[in-house]
């Protein structure tokens, strides 16, 4: 294949992922899983590490967010143009769904780093001419359809991405899956391995089974149970192609229902969950597994903003390449921490009422929370008590809300119009905008332009977090619940503040809102409104260490070389 003629001399590691973020134009991702994706591709490219990434295209994207009167979610398809990124490549695979044939193609996107080092991605499409109708939009929409469209979607991920990377003569190392949604890529190469498959069934050990197990990694990303797929075999049955063994399926992972995690961890010799406290959540989930943990990151250059950009690179030269010179954080002049810091806030507050009409005050301090609207992560906790929260904060405090609901999560559209709802009620004494369509172009100058990033999760079901991670890139520290990476970046009134109790206390905990409500109110009232406007060298100090103790450490580079050294090279 021309086109990828040199990208197939080497072994490569094959990374797959149901979404993959890498800039607002390319709309392939909901959230934080897409953007770790996108973000793992770049860091490998700067770092030249060999990697080949899979996934599907979504001609229609994930969704438009808009707001109706009531504040109520609309989701809008989006329209974009694969041709104007990525360059369709001419093989195609077949897979049958269904029992219809279903032909694949891939579109060809390169990841450049100014390193030298470029990753492929192949976005999978079944818009074919010559595939059924209903075939043809199977490609259409990030977490759209029901259990029916994802199982479909999941084949194609994972049957197909495997055939598609054979069709281009790709020599892989290792098959690593960014969770369980690109599991069936293990059955794909159990199927065509050469042993007859009656053996595999007799002996479980089978000499193949151990063969797929040496090349596949697996992250978890999941702390709950019920948050993993899960397909019923009537359903299996009805789609997989015939050529996958069912009876297989079954006995690696029950006879049930398909477990798509189960799947993925019978078939992994390396498994890990995101943050060291989600590996041990994850632990005590699947107690038959050595679950590691590798924590999330950032890429560094994507995330900061042009103001830091700056800033960084005549103080810390090379930083962007080697994120942990970062460290030395300290020899950035405040003043200029805080010029760098006005700019990115004066830029976004530009955007803010550009887009809202609300004119937002600089000198004020402002809270920025932004992130998937999923019930658990409790968007609208702050405002349980609006009587205290206006003692607290009536003109000092002002609030930048953002983030998409999914479509079918009507509780997570509740808690934005709850949100929307409160402008009214707070507007003179609290400024507060919800701003619409939050993506990867509005985060990249929503988080660096505000003072203080707020996160309030229900423990422990913030498996990483990484919104967190951009925010201390940018100076700009967290005020969070000490859940997934918070945990290990929390130093208390050093790189931010923390929500709540500590971790180690918290195993199981709903209903806890309550204290860290007061906690939250407490420290905004006795330590951070204080800080924040009456010792601002002190403030600048919490800044540069969000900088010098977390950003050098918690960013993709960091991550990549570990799961080069800890899960590829074995
Ligand atoms: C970083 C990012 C996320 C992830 O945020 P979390 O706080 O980790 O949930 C989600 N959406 C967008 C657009 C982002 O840039």
């Amino acid at each position: 294949m021309e086109t990828c003629k040199h990208y197939i001399q080497d072994q490569r590691i094959a990374y797959f992922s149901m979404e993959i973020g890498l800039r607002a134009e390319i709309p392939t991702y909901s959230g934080g899983l897409g953007i770790l994706a996108g973000d793992t591709i770049k860091s490998a490219a700067d770092l030249n590490i060999p990697l080949v990434a899979v996934t599907l295209l979504y001609r229609k994207g994930y969704f438009k967010q808009e707001f109706d009167q009531q504040g109520w979610q609309q989701e809008r398809d989006i329209q974009w143009y694969p041709s104007h990124h990525m360059q369709l490549l001419p093989s195609k695979s077949l897979i049958s769904i269904e029992n219809r044939d279903v032909k694949i193609q891939a579109w060809l996107y390169k990841v450049k780093s100014p390193t030298g080092g470029e990753v492929p991605i192949l976005f999978l499409d079944t818009d074919i001419p010559g595939n059924d109708d209903q075939d043809r939009t199977l490609t259409d929409h990030l977490y759209g359809g029901d259990q029916d469209m994802r199982l479909k979607q999941e084949i194609i991920l994972g049957i197909g991405g495997v055939r598609i990377l054979r069709a281009l003569n790709f020599s892989i190392k290792k098959y690593h899956m960014n969770e369980g949604h690109a599991s069936l890529l293990t059955i794909e190469l159990l199927n065509s391995s050469r042993v007859p498959l009656e053996h595999i069934l007799v002996e479980h050990n089978a000499w193949n089974i151990l063969q797929v197990t040496e090349q596949c990694v697996f992250t978890t990303h999941t702390p709950v149970e019920a948050g993993h797929d899960r397909f019923p075999y009537d359903l299996v049955e009805k789609i997989m192609p015939p050529e996958i063994p069912i009876p297989l399926l079954k006995e690696l992972t029950g006879q049930d229902n398909l477990n798509m995690t189960m799947l993925a961890l019978k078939l992994s010799k390396y498994i890990n969950g995101v943050a060291k406290r989600h590996g041990e959540i994850s632990q005590n989930l699947f107690p038959g597994f050595k679950i590691h943990a590798i924590t999330n990151g950032i890429h560094p250059f994507t995330w900061c903003s042009p103001f830091f950009v700056n800033l960084f690179n005549k103080y810390l030269p090379g930083w962007a390449n080697e994120p942990e010179l970062l460290v030395r954080s300290s020899a950035i002049p405040d003043a200029e921490i805080w010029e760098a810091h006005c700019g990115a806030k004066a830029l976004f507050f530009q955007y803010v009422a550009e887009k809202t009409g609300t004119v937002l005050n600089p000198e004020l301090l402002t809270i920025g929370f932004a992130r998937r609207a999923a019930t658990y992560k409790r968007g609208d906790l702050i405002f349980s008590n609006l009587e205290r929260l206006l003692e607290i904060g009536s003109g000092k405090l002002q609030f930048v809300f953002g983030g998409k609901s999914h479509p079918k999560d009507d509780e997570g559209k509740k808690v934005i119009q709850r949100i929307i709802q409160h402008i009214e009620k707070l507007r003179g004494k609290i400024d507060l905008v919800y701003l619409e369509n939050y993506n990867m172009e509005v985060a990249g100058q929503f988080i660096p332009g505000v003072d203080l990033w707020l996160n309030n999760p229900i423990r422990p079901l913030e498996a990483s977090g990484t919104s967190g991670m951009k925010a201390a890139l940018n100076g700009v520290p967290n005020f969070s619940v000490l859940d997934g990476w918070w945990i290990e970046g929390h130093i208390e009134g050093v790189t931010g503040w923390a929500i709540g109790p500590p971790a180690a206390e918290t195993d199981q905990e709903v209903g806890r809102a309550d204290e860290d409500l007061e906690d939250m109110y407490q420290k905004l009232e006795k330590t951070i409104i204080p800080l924040y406007y009456s010792d601002r060298a002190g403030w600048i100090e919490v800044m540069k260490d969000a900088i010098g103790k977390n950003a050098y450490y918690f960013n993709t580079h960091v991550m990549m070389r570990r799961y080069v050294t800890e899960a590829y090279i074995h």
